[in-house]
């Protein structure tokens, strides 16, 4: 995957079509969409999140906005028409034949996105949000980029937390890994047939819970003393306790943590 760290991108809609759908385990879902634009995406990071644009509630056509103020034109729609908004990330690109794959984890028919992969069907379409080409007149930096897994230049020792919605961002991550920096993962997944091969040019220890509760098992493992970044995303409550144990008990500096809320228990997410 290309990566552009440390400069803005610009963000675009485009329409896309399922092009394969592949079961990766009970509770993991790829669907590789198409369109002739993807060949032009340009992800700044392996954890890069987009937007899975869906029909409105009405019923109605999904209208994709246009350009960078897609926001602002969300916003300003009458809300029964508004196209539905989810968040992922990109888990592969393969710019040659225009390809991008999703992850999607099947949590039930709860939700518009989840249930929209749980029927989806090769030749199905959908919109997309997706980062484009390279902003150079652009101010807004990194922050404004979709990417939160951003370690000092002089990481060499990162530590991983997620559940099964960002363990799509964590093979990323992983197999983007420098062959000198280690990784410490812990990966929270609802069934053990979830658990799958993680590879990574660099090297990592990782440890899958597959009951119970990630931060009790994070609280009882001995980290090593050199881990200098830590990138932790999931379940709202599971990452607030994590970051909380890593600041008071395990004294990383905050400045060293990254942790993003990617669901909230109870709440839709858009
Ligand atoms: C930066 C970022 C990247 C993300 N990347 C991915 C990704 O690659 N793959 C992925 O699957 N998800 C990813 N997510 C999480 C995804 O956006 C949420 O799970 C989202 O709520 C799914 O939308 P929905 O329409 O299915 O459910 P919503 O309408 O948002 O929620 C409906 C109900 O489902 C519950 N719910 C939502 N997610 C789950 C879950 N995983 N397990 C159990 N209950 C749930 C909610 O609490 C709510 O009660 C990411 C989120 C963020 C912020």
């Amino acid at each position: 995957m290309t990566t552009v760290l440390e400069r803005p991108i610009t963000f675009d809609s485009v329409l896309v079509t399922v092009a394969a759908i592949e079961d990766l385990s009970p509770h993991l879902r790829r669907v590789t969409f198409v369109a002739p634009r993807l060949a032009d995406v340009v992800p700044a990071g392996p954890d890069q999140r987009i937007k899975v644009l869906l029909t409105p509630p009405n019923g109605g056509e999904l209208r994709l906005p246009v350009g960078s103020e897609w926001f602002a034109q969300w916003c300003a729609m009458p809300a029964d028409e508004r196209f539905v908004m989810r968040t992922y990330t990109i888990r592969a690109l393969r710019p040659a034949v225009a390809e991008l794959d999703i992850e999607f984890v099947l949590h039930g028919v709860n939700g518009p996105a989840s249930a929209w992969v749980s029927t989806a069907t090769v030749g199905d379409e959908v919109g997309l949000i997706v980062p484009f080409a390279v902003d150079t007149t652009s101010t807004r930096g990194l922050l404004q980029s979709g990417v939160d897994y951003v370690p000092p230049a002089t990481s060499r020792h990162r530590l991983l937390v997620a559940d099964e919605t960002a363990l799509p961002a964590v093979a990323t991550i992983l197999e983007q890994l420098p062959v000198d920096v280690h990784a410490t993962v812990f990966v929270q997944v609802p069934d053990a047939r979830d658990i799958r091969p993680l590879p990574t040019p660099g090297t990592a220890d990782v440890t899958w819970i597959t009951d119970g509760w990630l931060p009790a098992a994070l609280k009882s493992t001995a980290l090593r003393p050199d881990v200098d970044f830590a990138w932790v995303a999931g379940e709202s409550s599971m990452i607030k306790t994590v970051r909380r144990h890593l600041v008071n008990t395990v004294g990383l500096p905050k400045a060293n943590i990254s942790f993003q809320g990617y669901w909230k228990r109870g709440e839709a997410q858009i």
